[in-house]
């Protein structure tokens, strides 16, 4: 009962004072100190075990999981997050799965096109029954509206109750458009979340659009269709709209060869059309034909629950401001369809993650003077279905979102040892890299400072839900280069987690884990949050960012 000795360590600790008190620093050198490897492994090997059912969304696993979490909160002396009652934040979820019909009319007549072979359609509005007659396509290249960026695909054209066609990504250099590099891109040198189909559903729906189809693009795409397929004929998961209009009626994808098809039913030049989107100076085209849907939906609600602890700040002109920590609890559940191991335990993908959180936050917990702004720790829910439990929480938040002064996103911990750097998924996007920077140093590695993969990771994971929300947010991790491990090792370990484990039953604890460098990666962060926590001034986005703090 090795694990459960040194979770019962833990127990029992007192709140820190809020009031003026003892050298801070000695009691952060503590904190750091209370972080280890042996309780991160335990935290880990309880929440990606099998008893945990791979943390599902409203099921056994979820009850076991926010008992666990709530349980390790309150030991550790933090607070309720849900003021002055629980941990628990309910968020209400519905599960849907949508059934399709699609047909186009044109100077040709009426064509029905196959789903899902052509392509594949939903309503987020979760209503049992959506229509849209008649309704004429508008090709909108990419479908952006950038001002900082000086791009405006619409024009101020008035698309409303139309069927947009938009293009996947974000517009590139014409010249190189085969082979995509970072190099090219015309927005920005990393990916911005215009290129996102969170961001073109969502637009598509404030230009008043009754349909939006994207245009899967075989080459660039990061989702192959067979896997679009799968997952607009399986239920998905949402939570409900604030306005029904935040989402148009109908939203999907077609396929390269439906897109030429519906082009050339109307008449229109699908190469040239690509071509014109990529210049700065494109204008909406409205086609001689018309798009009309039906759509029914199967829907059910469930109820799931954010993990939300508090731990209020020692400054009274400050303490209204917040830190927010994150990481994701939930996890796939179990498939009973599968033979054999049916279990998704996500030990790396989160549960260790959602061990970091809790070191971070009994660390907090365990200085003796608390930071000057207070810090709020959140395991949201319902990540893997699309962010859920965070843009629930944006959308009904329990602490002013003004006064958030940054959020950190824990997603995926290093189990593989020490690295000698550390990086960060958005780099270039908020001042918080400064702070970041600083931190690693004071541990004598080093920042990256320099985007991850053209920065495409910053948009998947809780992180893009707080970005939105207008909250500096950043998305740290462990850089490549392992302590005692020859060159590759940390790329090579990534691949094959990625290539073999990555949302499979095998994402388990493995006999090659060290938690060393994840315990490490946690000092960082709560370095890092201590800072911020404790400056005169809150974080900003740069000037190339595409979120801004609410007015
Ligand atoms: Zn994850």
């Amino acid at each position: 009962m090795l694990l459960l000795a040194a979770l019962a360590a833990c127990a029992t600790q007192s709140p820190p004072q809020t009031t003026s008190g003892p050298d801070p620093s000695s009691s952060l050198e503590s904190a750091f100190a209370s972080v280890t490897p042996a309780e991160l492994l335990a935290h880990v090997t309880v929440l990606a075990s099998d008893e945990y059912e791979g943390r599902g969304i409203a099921t056994e696993g979820e009850r076991l999981t926010i008992d666990y979490l709530s349980a390790q909160f309150r030991s550790a002396g933090l607070r309720p997050g849900v003021p002055g009652r629980t941990f628990l934040q309910k968020v209400p979820i519905v599960g849907y799965s949508s059934t399709p019909e699609f047909s186009i009319a044109s100077k040709l007549g009426e064509r029905l096109l196959r789903f899902p072979e052509e392509y594949v359609a939903r309503s987020r509005r979760l209503r049992p029954v959506v229509t849209v007659e008649n309704s004429t396509f508008v090709f909108v290249g990419f479908g952006i509206e950038a001002p900082q960026f000086g791009w405006d695909d619409f024009k101020g054209v008035d698309l409303q109750g139309k069927t947009l066609i938009m293009l996947e990504g974000e517009p590139r250099k014409p010249s190189t458009a085969a082979t995509p590099g970072s190099a090219d891109r015309l927005l920005r040198e990393t990916e911005t979340y215009y290129a996102t189909r969170s961001y073109k559903f969502e637009i598509a729906a404030k230009k008043g659009a009754a349909a939006v189809l994207l245009v899967h693009d075989e080459k660039l795409s990061a989702t192959p269709f067979e896997e679009l397929q799968k997952a607009y004929r399986r239920e998905s998961f949402e939570i409900a709209p604030r306005e029904e209009t935040e989402r148009p009626a109908v939203e999907g994808w077609i396929t390269r060869a439906a897109f030429e098809r519906i082009c050339s039913d109307a008449g229109e030049d699908p190469a040239d059309l690509r071509q014109r989107a990529s210049a700065r100076e494109f204008r909406p085209r409205e086609f001689a034909a018309a798009a009309s849907f039906a759509v029914t939906t199967e829907l059910r609600t469930l109820e799931s629950h954010n993990v939300v602890a508090i731990l209020e700040g020692s400054d009274e002109s400050l303490k209204h401001e917040h830190l927010i920590y994150s990481a994701h609890w939930d996890h796939l559940g179990r498939d009973v369809a599968l033979p054999g191991d049916q279990i998704f335990n996500g030990a790396i993908d989160n549960a260790a993650g959602v061990a970091q959180l809790l070191e971070i936050a009994e660390g907090f917990a365990s200085l003796e003077r608390a930071p000057r702004r207070s810090v709020l720790f959140i395991a949201t829910t319902g990540e893997e279905r699309g962010y859920l439990g965070a843009r629930y929480y944006t959308q009904n938040p329990l602490y002013a979102l003004a006064h958030a002064a940054a959020a950190i996103n824990l997603d995926a911990g290093n189990v593989w040892g020490r690295t000698t750097d550390v990086n960060n998924m958005g780099y270039g996007l908020t001042s918080l890299d400064g702070v970041l920077d600083q931190a690693a140093k004071r541990q004598k590695r080093t920042f990256v400072g320099e985007p991850f993969a053209e920065g495409v990771y910053y948009f998947l994971s809780d992180q893009v839900a707080f970005a939105k929300a207008g909250i500096p947010a950043v998305f740290p991790g462990p850089g490549s280069t392992y302590v005692g491990r020859p060159p590759g090792f940390g790329d090579e370990k990534w691949d094959d987690y990625g290539e073999n484990r990555y949302h499979r039953v095998s994402d388990e604890v493995g006999p090659d884990w060290d938690l060393s460098g994840a315990a490490e990666d946690a000092r960082w962060l709560l370095d890092v949050g201590y800072e911020v926590a404790q400056s005169d001034r809150m974080p900003t986005w740069n000037a190339n960012a595409e979120f801004r703090r609410p007015d």
